[in-house]
C-alpha cells in the first residue's frame, strides 16, 4: 500500500491556520516528502511520525512555503535526533545553493558545521523521468511565476501513481497527465480571483469531469476557497489527512 499523509494543506500565508505545503509518502520501497514547507516538523510530529523516517525530499520549486522546511529538518537531524543514514534532496537547479543559504541565514553557526550523514543533492530536469531507488519521478514544468522554474511531478511507486501540481496556474496538461493516476493532488489557491500563477476553484471545477484520475484532492488552499469550504463539491485536503492508494 502507498499512503499519502497531508502534512500541510495551506498556502504561503498560512490561510485558515493551515500548515505549509508538505506531503509524506510512505510506500514499501521508500518514504519521502513531496515539498517541505517551513512547518514540516510540526506536520510530521502532529501525524506521529519521526522526521528521521524520510529517505528523500522532492522540491517542486524554490518558494519558501515549499522548501523552507529543509533548514528545520537539518536541525532535527543535527541535534534532536542525530542522523547517520543517507539523506537526499531533489529539486530544480539551484536547490542546493538556496537551501544552504536559507540554513545559513537561520542557523549560521550550525549550518557551517560538518554534516554527520551522507547527503545527496540531485537536480530534477523538466521533461525527464528520474529513478530514485524504487520510485519513478517524472518532472514537468508548470506555469507558475516567470522568475523561476516550477515543477509538477508524476510519481510511480509500488504500482501506484500520484500527480502533483506543485504551484501552477491551471493548464490543460493536467487533464492529459491525470489520466489513469490513482491520486491527483492539485493546488487551489484562489476562488473569485483569477491569477495566472495559481489555480482558482471554478477553473478546476469546470474541468473536473474531464480528469481521468481515480481521486482528485485540492490542497494549497488559500483564504478564498477556504471561505467557500462548506459549499465545494470537490474533495479538499486538510492537515493530517491520510490518503491510502
Ligand atoms: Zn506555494
Ligand atoms: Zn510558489
Amino acid at each position: 500500500m502507498v499512503r499519502v499523509t497531508v502534512l500541510g494543506s495551506g498556502d504561503a500565508y498560512g490561510s485558515g491556520g493551515r500548515l505549509h505545503s508538505a506531503y509524506l509518502v510512505e510506500s514499501p520501497g521508500a518514504t519521502f516528502l513531496l515539498d517541505c514547507g517551513p512547518t514540516v516538523l510540526q506536520g510530521m510530529k502532529r501525524a506521529g511520525r519521526d522526521p528521521g523516517v524520510v529517505d528523500f525530499v522532492l522540491v517542486s520549486h524554490l518558494h519558501g512555503d515549499h522548501f523552507g522546511g529543509l533548514p528545520f529538518l537539518f536541525m532535527e537531524y543535527h541535534y534532536e535526533k542525530p542522523r547517520t543514514r543517507p539523506f537526499a534532496v531533489y529539486g530544480p537547479a539551484d536547490t542546493e545553493r538556496r537551501a544552504h543559504a536559507a540554513y545559513a541565514a537561520l542557523y549560521e553557526k550550525t549550518a557551517a558545521e560538518p554534516v554527520r550523514y551522507p547527503i545527496r543533492w540531485g537536480t530534477l530536469a523538466a521533461g525527464q523521468t528520474h529513478a530514485i531507488g524504487a520510485v519513478q519521478v517524472t518532472a514537468f514544468a508548470v506555469p507558475h511565476v516567470s522568475d523561476l522554474l516550477s515543477l509538477g511531478f508524476r510519481i510511480d511507486v509500488a504500482g501506484k501513481s500520484i500527480l502533483y501540481s506543485g504551484d501552477s496556474a491551471w493548464t490543460e496538461e493536467f487533464v492529459v497527465r491525470s489520466r489513469g493516476v490513482d491520486l491527483f493532488l492539485c493546488e487551489c489557491s484562489m476562488y473569485e480571483t483569477h491569477l495566472d500563477i495559481h489555480v482558482s476553484y471554478p477553473e478546476i471545477a469546470a474541468r473536473a469531469v474531464a480528469l481521468g484520475c481515480r481521486r482528485l484532492v485540492l490542497s494549497h488552499l488559500g483564504s478564498e476557497p477556504l471561505r467557500h469550504l462548506g459549499e465545494l463539491s470537490l474533495e479538499c485536503a486538510r492537515d493530517g489527512m491520510t490518503l491510502d492508494l
